[in-house]
């Protein structure tokens, strides 16, 4: 089924209103697995109205207006419909009802244009609006729905939601669409698409969708299946997802909802073991995630941010003279500040940072987003070295989930 959105209104065509109608319903009906084809804005125009209805139905199944419904003279959506249609106007009794209870319930008189509200169109099935006094129309015609809503979001929403969701699904679609995302750490979005290459082929041909949603230091895979039988896809998913697993285990630290934070957090509870942290260019940010997941007080035990390079000598005791030699951003340097940390606070695990964030600072054989993360693990250390882009933000942001990640590695070891 192909959809198209028709939003009507001279306020969007001269930027006064933003459409959000129909990004909203776009949203809406892409998760129903309804393909939207096209969306238009147009002028309160009866000449404008009539083409665009006359276009939609050379390539969609399914075309959604809204606006236009108000009672007032420039709203001339519902006339316009009733020509395009050949309707007549008649009086819906209960409409009228409702419109007439609403306006009693605030003290309002009850003018002629609110009446003229409940006059709708013979050939529609009239879809309720408990949130206004402009109703929803559902028209068809050679295998074409036409949905008429009201252009107040709020109201057009609440039919959406109440009424014309349910239909959609109890009449039109029988089809189930599941989704399922994998999140992986550690590799950029091509890279990644050149490893799984043949299992994307593979799995395309087996009538499955795949998208890769990328952000900072994270590439997100979102698998999509429709189709009648809900079990068969379920299954399918699954199948592909444990192949992906087999192909890249370390890069996958999670599924649909789950925090790296988070993964990490319950692989430290379920091995009884603590964390502390010796932060230098993520100045904290580290600290802040695993504090963000409840319950992190049972293994998270505390953090140094080791900005100067005072502190990390005397905080967690760096030997000045490495620092010296190598400078603060260094395997060497990270390596101690992770083991000082573990020492400190008498941890199991700790975590180390200590990079150029950027975007000012680097230096030729240190250029900015060089960093430095490491993992002490008791009295043992393994350290990583992270080569970035000059934003600082991105960079505080990639180094601590890499580190996140490299914890979890070695805590799956
Ligand atoms: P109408 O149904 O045309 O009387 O629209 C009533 C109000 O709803 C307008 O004044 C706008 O503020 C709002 N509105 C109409 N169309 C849209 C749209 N496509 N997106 C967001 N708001 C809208
Ligand atoms: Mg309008």
């Amino acid at each position: 089924m192909k959809a198209e959105l028709i939003t009507i209104g001279d306020e969007l065509l001269i930027g006064q209103t933003v459409d959000t109608n129909a990004s909203w319903i776009g949203e809406q009906l892409n998760q129903l697995g309804i393909d939207v084809n096209q969306i238009s804005s147009i002028r309160d125009d009866r000449q404008h109205i009539l083409d665009s209805l006359k276009l939609s139905i050379t390539r969609s199944q399914l075309v959604i207006l809204t606006g236009g419904l108000g009672p007032t003279n420039d709203d001339i959506t519902k006339k316009t419909l009733c020509e395009y249609f050949n309707s007549n106007l008649i009086l819906n009794e209960a409409v009228l009802e409702k419109i007439t209870a609403y306006f009693q319930s605030r003290n309002l008189e009850l003018l002629q244009v609110n009446n003229d509200q409940a006059m709708l169109p013979n050939n529609c099935t009239v879809l309720e609006n408990s949130r206004g006094t402009a109703s929803g129309m559902w028209f068809e015609k050679n295998e074409v729905v036409f949905i008429s809503l009201p252009g107040v979001p709020y109201e057009m929403k609440g039919i959406f939601s109440d009424v014309i969701i349910p239909k959609l699904k109890g009449e039109y679609l029988a089809s189930n669409v599941l989704n399922k995302t994998i999140k992986t750490q550690g590799i950029g979005e091509s890279f990644l698409a050149e490893l799984i290459k043949d299992w994307e082929q593979e799995l395309i041909e087996d009538g499955l969708k795949l998208a890769y949603l990328p952000s900072p230091g994270i590439v997100k895979l979102r698998i999509t299946a429709i189709g009648n039988r809900e079990n068969e896809l379920r299954n399918l998913i699954e199948k592909y997802v444990q192949k992906l697993v087999g192909l890249i285990p370390n890069y996958i630290y999670g599924y649909d909802k789950d925090k790296l934070e988070q993964v990490v957090g319950e692989l430290l509870a379920k091995k009884n073991a603590s964390l502390s942290l010796a932060e230098s260019c993520t100045g904290g940010n580290l600290a802040h995630m695993i504090t963000s997941v409840s319950g992190s007080s049972s293994y998270f035990i505390g953090s140094v941010v080791a900005y100067s390079n005072t502190i990390k000598a005397d905080l967690l005791n760096v030997n000045s003279e490495l620092i010296h030699q190598y400078g603060a951003v260094s395997k060497q340097v990270v390596e101690q500040m992770a083991l000082g940390a573990n020492f400190r606070f008498g941890t199991d695990y700790s975590i180390a940072t200590s990079g150029v964030a950027g975007p000012n600072g680097g230096t030729e054989d240190k250029p900015v987003g060089t960093v430095w993360i490491a993992i002490a693990a008791d009295e043992k250390v393994y350290s990583k070295r992270l080569t970035l882009g000059d934003n600082r933000e991105r960079n505080i942001l990639i180094s601590s989930l890499s580190a996140l990640n490299l914890l979890r590695l070695k805590l799956l070891e």
